[in-house]
């Protein structure tokens, strides 16, 4: 099959019986969803752009399995070129749509298990890397969407998954057939969920042997038996609800988190990819990471390209870009932003092939890139705040521009006056303004800043698990060699 179009995709979800629950109730038809259909929009560029001549080299690539063309959100990255073009390809994403486009952690689960089903093969003597690999020709042979599902409700953090009180804090095989295995249990702020195709399920933490039945890794239809999601909520996401395009800030475009409930799923065998292989648990949620780390060197720092801008816009609008103050702040978001790229594409050009033959990030530098994006964009986004001034907040509604109820003693209409106190610089029209304070609103402290600020904080690991790699990848006792033989310290 061809590559899906922007609107393949959408009637392919159409075909689809996802349960989604949202605000206490089922949604049926959730595709055009107000709440949900700017998030499926932004998903939908990661194929309405690989249709772009002018992308195809960054956003398609060759298939190692097939020969085919593929799209790259499908690929198994082949040499550290391809990882450097994965970095680009999402900075690109973020760029046309400010927004998380939710792809990637499929394409990052895909690279993650290939590598370890192949390892856990060689010890174990499995099957599980053919297992994967048909399923990903399929993935890829039919352009889908995938939800890389890593995370676990963990419960009690203080205990590990067999210790919990309530067994389904981590997704568990509760029983085993001849034919497959029975699932349950449940993954947390699953990005992109709703509108993924399948579901590629992996452990959420390094395992012990008690933890057997905890360690866990497959793929079944978002749709299957027993699968239900509950759509999380963002902050003034009712917004969208109410008809005012310019207060929403980002109109076309959106993330979008679920939790998705694993309630007794039946997984046939030739989906399984770890069924009990404890000790490979800790690869696949290391490898993963590691990938999905250096991904955020890539979109943050496109959306941060969008929010540079927005904020240069206002400052114009302002009357205030001449300033040295205003440029000296516009240059350190700059600074800021191509400091995350840099390390994005460093941890890519440092990459190196796996036992299985795809390429892996350097995890040094790939921890690293996600540690400054745990603190980069938000000095980006107090920048971006300092600039647009208080007005970002403190704004009427788009109603109230567009209000014709007559408040003047000369019969000023309510339009008439908030344009007439909110325009800035001559001859900007006020809804310039209004549009873009309302953007950087949305993308600081709206709906948007779930993909921008905290999901740069806790999204692919929170700053202490990057803290952790760090530790274990930068090799103390080298360094202290290295000064041992400077100094002449014999011993
Ligand atoms: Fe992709 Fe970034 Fe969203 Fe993660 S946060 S899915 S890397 S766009
Ligand atoms: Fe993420």
């Amino acid at each position: 099959m061809a590559l899906m179009t922007g609107k393949d995709y959408f009637d392919s979800l159409r075909r689809m019986k996802t349960r989604v629950y949202l605000r206490g109730e089922k949604v049926e038809n959730w595709v055009d969803h107000p709440l949900i259909s700017p998030s499926i929009r932004c998903a939908a560029m990661t194929y309405a752009l690989a249709q772009n001549s002018e992308y195809e080299d960054l956003m398609t690539a060759t298939s190692n399995l097939t020969g085919r063309k593929i799209n790259r959100f499908t690929h198994l990255h082949q040499s550290a070129e391809d990882l450097v073009k994965k970095v680009k390809m999402q900075r690109l994403l973020g760029q046309k749509t400010a927004s998380c486009f939710q792809r990637c952690v499929g394409m990052d689960a895909f690279n993650a298990v290939y590598s370890t089903t192949f390892e856990i093969d060689e010890a174990s003597g499995t099957h599980y890397h053919e297992n994967f690999k048909n399923f990903l020709i399929y993935v890829q042979d039919n352009d889908l969407m995938v939800d890389g599902a890593m995370t676990d409700p963990k419960g009690d953090r203080s205990k590990a998954p067999h210790e919990q009180a309530d067994p389904d804090m981590f997704v568990r095989v509760v029983e085993r057939r001849e034919n497959g295995i029975v699932v349950c249990g449940a993954k947390c702020h699953q990005t992109g969920a709703v509108n993924s195709h399948w579901q590629l399920i992996m452990p959420t933490m390094a395992m012990g042997e008690a933890d057997r039945d905890w360690a866990v890794s497959f793929a079944c239809p978002s749709d299957a038996e027993g699968v239900y999601m509950v759509y999380g909520r963002q902050s003034c996401d009712t917004r969208k609800l109410e008809g005012c395009s310019i207060d929403v800030g980002n109109e076309k475009f959106g993330g979008q988190e679920a939790l998705v409930v694993l309630d007794h799923v039946f997984i046939p065998n030739e989906y399984i990819f770890m069924n009990g292989e404890y000790a490979f648990a800790g690869m696949m949620v290391e490898r993963f990471a590691g990938y999905h780390r250096q991904s955020y060197g890539g979109c943050k720092t496109g959306v941060g390209d969008v929010i540079i801008g927005a904020a240069a816009l206002a400052a114009e609008y302002h009357g205030v870009e001449k300033a040295s103050a205003v440029k000296d702040k516009l240059i350190e978001m700059i600074h800021l932003n191509e400091t995350m790229y840099s390390c994005g594409v460093a941890c890519s050009c440092e990459g190196c092939e796996t036992k299985a033959g795809n390429y892996q990030i350097d995890l040094l530098l790939a921890n690293v890139c996600k540690q400054n994006v745990t603190r980069f964009p938000y000095e980006i986004a107090r920048l971006a705040e300092d600039i647009a001034g208080g007005l970002m907040v403190t704004m009427p509604s788009q109603v109230d521009f567009e209000s014709e109820l007559q408040v003047g003693s000369q019969g000023e209409t309510i339009s008439h006056i908030c344009r007439k106190y909110f325009s800035g610089k001559e001859g900007i029209p006020a809804e310039n303004r209004q549009r873009v304070l309302r953007f950087l609103e949305n993308i600081c402290l709206g709906a948007d800043a779930v993909g921008y600020r905290t999901e740069s904080l806790h999204g692919a690991g929170s700053p202490q698990a990057q803290r952790i790699m760090i530790a274990r990848q930068g090799d103390i006792q080298g360094k202290k060699q290295m000064a041992k033989n400077i100094t002449g310290i014999q011993k």
